[in-house]
């Protein structure tokens, strides 16, 4: 099997008639019956986002459906919300925002997602002279091990995808295991880590390049060599978040994650650290071919 696709159709769903569920691979029966799924769910990105976009529709069993809906409930409530002190311009995306602060649970505050704010504050000398106190506010945070395992569900429907036979009605499963390198919300995409991986893997041979949602929703899959068993990914949801890392032969990934750039962190006392975030310039940011898919057919 050699999965590869590097355009997706224009405008329009894909649609599978699949026999095995895509995300643990139960066959189809009657004590396991499969419902309607979307990749990227509809309720993940803002309403209508798919409308007129790309998207792709599978059957997946009850269990893998409910748990990938609960997992994107919170994580498209969270990164839908505006920047801290920011407001979004597009009113449409400003009430979806607005909505979901008030309809979603966040699971670490166990609190709506609008009141989910944490608070926190460093205090310490600075420069030895003028004691300092900084107290601060963050958005609602996400949950790491949500984070990864809604990323490893997205990873494995697009790739049972790429890898579907249409005969068998089935598609494979990602080779290996997957690891993940760093995650990041917009103001810190310009870090030397996001920085340092897209630089790395720029030359490799793109297996797929999904911007789909009307740009909310996007994906990349690239592979060291076409026969290699290194493969690197990002995604970015809601352009609110991004998620990198390796799948495949992780011991053979883990000499790309040593060449990587570290992220300098500064020690403010023995429990506590800070760093900067670093904001993406528009020209340096290659980590996605930002094509959405109906500009290719023109
Ligand atoms: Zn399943």
């Amino acid at each position: 099997m050699s999965p590869s696709m590097n355009v997706l159709p224009p405008n329009r769903a894909v649609r599978l008639d699949n026999h095995t569920c895509p995300y643990c691979g139960n066959e189809k029966s009657e004590e396991n019956p499969f419902t309607v799924e979307h990749v990227v769910g509809r309720r993940f990105v803002p309403k209508g986002a798919l409308d007129k976009s790309w998207a792709l529709i599978v059957k997946a069993c009850l269990p893998c459906n409910n748990k990938k809906s609960d997992l994107e409930d919170d994580i498209s409530a969270i990164t839908l919300q505006p920047n801290l002190g920011e407001k979004h311009a597009d009113p449409l995306l400003h009430a979806e925002a607005m909505r979901k602060a008030k309809g979603s649970v966040s699971r670490r505050t166990r609190k709506m997602v609008g009141e989910s704010h944490e608070e926190g504050s460093i205090e310490g000398k600075m420069m030895s002279r003028v004691d300092v106190k900084f107290g601060f506010v963050s958005p609602p945070q996400l949950i790491e091990k949500r984070v990864h395992e809604l990323a490893q569900m997205h990873l494995q429907g697009f790739f049972y995808l790429m890898s579907y036979n249409k005969a068998e009605r089935r598609g494979g499963f990602l080779p290996g295991t997957v690891g993940f390198v760093a995650n990041a919300n917009r103001p810190d995409w310009g870090n030397p880590l996001l920085l340092g991986f897209a630089e790395k893997t720029a030359s490799w041979p793109q297996q797929l390049d999904c911007i789909c949602a009307s740009g909310f929703f996007k994906m990349a899959m690239r592979r060291e060599t076409e026969e290699s068993t290194v493969w690197s990914f990002a995604i970015e949801w809601n352009t609110a978040h991004r998620i990198i890392g390796f799948f495949g032969d992780l011991d053979q990934a883990q000499v790309h994650v040593n060449a990587l750039p570290e992220l300098q962190w500064t020690r403010w006392d023995a429990t506590s650290r800070y760093r900067m975030e670093v904001p993406i310039e528009p020209e340096n940011d290659t980590l996605f071919s930002n094509r959405l898919p109906n500009e290719e057919s023109q």
